[in-house]
């Protein structure tokens, strides 16, 4: 486990690619930012809008959406909504892959915004 980051109060594991996202310390295009969450383009897109939205605390799957509390969970589906809504997208896909083995490649909770035309499954 790692130490409590002291600037935010909650662990930040130092090898996370999406926590250094969070905190500033890897590039990426952030579209749409609120208390706790983050919303980024994909690095390697599969469809013609697609969009990352990360909690910024580290939680490593959707199987441990319970560690949200009950205002959190609501206020990342809004967010959710919402950076859909400001990408222009009213039509869209939401994909959450649970496990390796459902093909969960980075271990920090994110939900998948696929908008326009699909590409292929994100990996
Ligand atoms: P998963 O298969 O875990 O649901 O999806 C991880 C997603 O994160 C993939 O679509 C992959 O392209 C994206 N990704 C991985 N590393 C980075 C990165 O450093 N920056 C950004 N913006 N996206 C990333
Ligand atoms: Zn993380």
């Amino acid at each position: 486990m790692a130490a409590p980051s002291a600037r935010r109060g909650f662990s930040l594991p130092e090898d996370c690619i999406f926590c250094k996202i969070v905190r500033g310390d890897a590039p990426a295009n952030i579209v749409n930012r609120a208390e706790g969450f983050v919303a980024i383009e994909d690095i390697a897109p599969k469809a013609d809008v697609h969009l990352l939205v990360i909690p910024e605390r580290h939680i490593e799957t959707f199987r441990d959406v319970g560690e949200l509390s009950e205002s959190e969970a609501k206020r990342m589906l809004d967010f959710v909504a919402e950076t859909a809504r400001k990408a222009g997208l009213d039509e869209y896909r939401l994909m959450i892959f649970v496990g390796a083995g459902a093909g969960q490649t980075v271990f920090h909770l994110h939900w998948h915004i696929l908008g326009g035309v699909i590409h292929g499954m994100p990996r």
